[in-house]
């Protein structure tokens, strides 16, 4: 919703690695802007000095944005063209600018987003996972015990997941990921996207982990992970599991049964273990 005020705040997606990306609207916002608020002003103001942006560069960051937000509001109020940018990819998305833009919101000035590149976005354009429906979990947590316990109620998440890591946490994350969600999870990690040394890495949570462990490749630059959703049997191939389980179950012990089950239905062992549990537990 767009006030009457002639003071506009444009929230603009800048590249996460191939400078081409930057829009020609991109282009032309900040170089009109009088002002510029920018994640990191020096890695900013390279960018903008090969544009040609004249106007004045403010820092916008975690631990002054709150104290940034009266003089923003005062300047709006003036009329004046504010461009919001981060150090890479589009604004707020694991990125400073929230605070900002809901102060904004709330005091009837313009907002504009100018959309543009997004880590995570490009990283499920090319996943080759279900996208009509995706949750962006970002950064989980760096405690191990709260990773673990996130990771845990996401198990259970029909929705596509899309995280972010760092390098050198990957492959810690990705046997988290393994334990919490089964090794036959399908994942697609995607490194250095729009950059020189983009690679995609597509699997099995097992198997992307046993390459974060063995690929030093795998861990350099910057990461995008996407993991499938929880996929449950459909009724008939329920039924087919219990009655297959129900036989094995008489010639050998759960865990066998579960994996010979998986095999010949070509089903999760994970999800074949659990059901063996069920049946043994009584559930039908
Ligand atoms: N605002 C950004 C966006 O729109 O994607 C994200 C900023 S967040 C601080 C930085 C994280 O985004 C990186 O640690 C990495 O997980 C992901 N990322 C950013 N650029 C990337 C790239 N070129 N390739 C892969 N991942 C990238």
């Amino acid at each position: 919703i767009v006030s009457d005020t002639s003071g506009m705040l444009y929230v603009v997606a800048t590249p996460i690695g191939n400078l081409d990306d930057l829009s020609p609207r991109a282009t032309a916002t900040l170089i009109a802007a009088d002002l510029i608020l920018a994640e990191d002003t020096r890695h900013s103001g390279r960018l903008l000095r090969r544009l040609g942006a004249g106007g004045a560069i403010l820092s916008l960051h975690e631990h002054n944005e709150d104290q940034r937000i009266a003089d923003v509001l005062q300047r709006l109020q003036q009329g004046q063209s504010i461009a919001l940018i981060s150090d890479a990819g589009t604004p707020l998305v694991s990125d400073p600018g929230f605070r900002l833009v809901r102060a904004i919101g709330e005091a009837g000035h313009g907002l504009v987003p100018v959309p543009g590149p997004c880590a995570a976005i490009a990283a499920l354009s090319v996943a080759g996972l279900p996208s009509d429906r995706f949750a962006f979990e970002g950064f989980v947590a760096n405690r191990a015990g709260a990773r673990r316990e996130r990771l845990q109620q996401l198990a259970a998440d029909a929705r596509t997941l899309i995280f972010y890591e760092s390098p050198h946490r990957i492959a810690a994350f990705l046997q988290d990921l393994c334990a919490a969600f089964g090794g036959e999870r399908r994942g697609f990690v995607a490194r250095e996207l729009t950059k020189l040394h983009e690679t995609g890495y597509r699997g099995t949570l097992d198997e992307l982990s046993a390459l974060a462990r063995d690929d030093p490749n795998f861990s350099r630059g910057e990461l995008v992970i996407v993991v499938a959703g929880v996929t449950s049997a459909p009724a008939a191939d329920q039924a087919d599991l219990d009655a297959t389980l129900a036989v094995l179950l008489e010639e050998m012990p759960a865990k066998q049964a579960a994996r010979v089950a998986a095999r010949l239905l070509g089903i999760g062992r994970n999800e074949a273990y659990r059901r063996t549990l069920e049946l043994k537990a009584g559930k039908a």
